[in-house]
């Protein structure tokens, strides 16, 4: 029996003009995808896209992984649900068929069901309910253990008559929603080992945006595995976002030179500042168009409304914060969600935490941080952790190993 691959649009559906750029893009994401689990015809209809494995019945190596297949969509953004489905002819007899080969295997462990039908195709011989009364009897005898509930199922089943074939299914698991990434832009995620940006990169990719990631590092006093778990972390976004590039810039020097020049209060500002200042730069090579950071109003003192005022008022890129207004607690649903939260806690340090202050400023004024900053040469020192950028290319396909941390 065959078996495809439904994905039902999300979001895209409210599209107006551009709603075919969308589908263009959510088509491309797919098929990229698509390289990775064998042959597969990717096409589009009604606001579905049918994932249809090719050679499923031959017995050879090049057989398509309809599971990991299945894994990777519930990941691309601007699908709302994902089903599998059997393929019928478009006769009854053969959906009657197709659902009672098809389906046992799902409904073996539930008590209820009942059945869907829908046609696109007003030419099929039979409406709706004549439909769902037909397949709900063959299931019935095919599975006596089943009852029908109309009102409270635990499953539906569906049947969708379409222009080419019908379709049953036990019903569509949801998908990652959002819109397609690359209709979105594209934007510089600062990525630190916590578990807030990784989140952060996560909500923006769902809006569309092509993540690059920029993470800083201060060896010796952070160490490779530190930077590794940031490729972790990464590797695990890349799931969602795809291909992603980490970009790793050094803040040893500059963070040296803040100790032995500066006011211990306004290490961390003045530190953020930098950031921000290499990351614009870095974003401008890349052609990206905006900052994602993963701050969370008032977590720490650099995440005061005055800090991020004076953390900002260095770059003129917009700063994109999806995390905002979200507690911990919901930070850290999302990460067990997107599987990065139990690599984020793993013990090692980050270079915000190397000479932290005991007292950092909450409310930093601007003029006193512009005084500090007199004391170091701002521009120069840039220009040399510049020259440290390396850049790692990350794959959804080929996880970091973990194991040697
Ligand atoms: P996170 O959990 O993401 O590390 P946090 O709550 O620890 O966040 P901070 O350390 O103040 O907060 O960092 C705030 C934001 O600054 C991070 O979300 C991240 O976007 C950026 N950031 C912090 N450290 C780094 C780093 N080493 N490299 C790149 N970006 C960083
Ligand atoms: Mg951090």
């Amino acid at each position: 029996m065959n078996e495809v691959i439904l994905c039902k649009y999300g979001e895209i559906i409210l599209k107006g003009a551009n709603r075919s750029n969308f589908e263009g893009m959510l088509i491309k994401s797919l098929k990229r995808r698509a390289r990775r689990f064998g042959d597969f015809a990717i096409s589009r209809a009604q606001s579905t896209i049918f994932i249809k494995p090719l050679n499923q019945d031959s017995d050879s190596h090049d057989k398509p992984d309809i599971d990991g297949m299945y894994q990777s969509v519930l990941k691309v953004f601007g699908i709302a649900g994902v089903a599998r489905a059997a393929v019928a002819e478009k006769n009854i007899e053969s959906i009657k068929d197709c659902a009672a080969k098809y389906l046992p295997a799902q409904l073996s462990r539930v008590k209820t069901f009942k059945v869907e039908a829908k046609r696109s195709d007003k030419t099929f011989p039979m409406i709706s309910p004549e439909i769902s009364a037909e397949v709900g009897g063959v299931l019935l005898e095919v599975m006596p253990h089943l009852k029908v509930d109309l009102s409270n199922p635990d499953v539906v089943v569906r049947v969708e008559i379409r222009e080419d074939s019908a379709y049953v299914h036990a019903g569509q698991q949801r998908g990652a929603g959002g819109i397609p990434v690359g209709t979105g832009g594209r934007g510089l995620l600062l990525l630190s080992g916590g578990i807030d940006s990784p989140v952060a990169g996560f909500m923006m990719a769902k809006r569309g945006v092509v993540l690059d990631a920029l993470h800083f590092e201060s060896y010796p006093y952070t160490s490779e595995r530190a930077k590794l778990k940031v490729l972790s972390l990464a590797q695990k976004m890349s799931e969602y976002c795809e291909r992603i590039y980490v970009h790793i810039i050094s803040l040893t020097k500059i963070q040296e030179e803040i100790k032995r020049n500066c006011e211990e209060d306004y290490f961390t500002i003045i530190l953020r500042r930098f950031m921000m200042t290499l990351a614009e730069r870095q974003a401008e090579k890349l052609g990206c168009g905006a900052l994602i950071t993963g701050e969370s109003l008032g977590q720490v003192a650099s995440q005061t409304m005055e800090a991020i005022s004076v953390t900002d008022s260095i770059v003129s890129m917009p700063v994109f914060r999806p995390c905002i207004g979200l507690d911990k607690e919901e930070i850290v649903r999302i990460s067990r969600q997107i599987d990065t939260y139990d690599i984020s806690i793993l013990p090692y340090e980050d270079c915000c935490t190397v000479f932290t202050p005991k007292h950092p400023r909450t409310k930093p004024i601007l003029k006193k941080v512009l005084a500090q900053e007199k004391l170091l040469d701002f521009e120069a020192l840039c220009d040399e952790a510049m020259q440290t950028l390396e850049t790692v290319q990350i794959r959804p396909d080929r996880p970091i190993d973990m194991i040697s941390l």
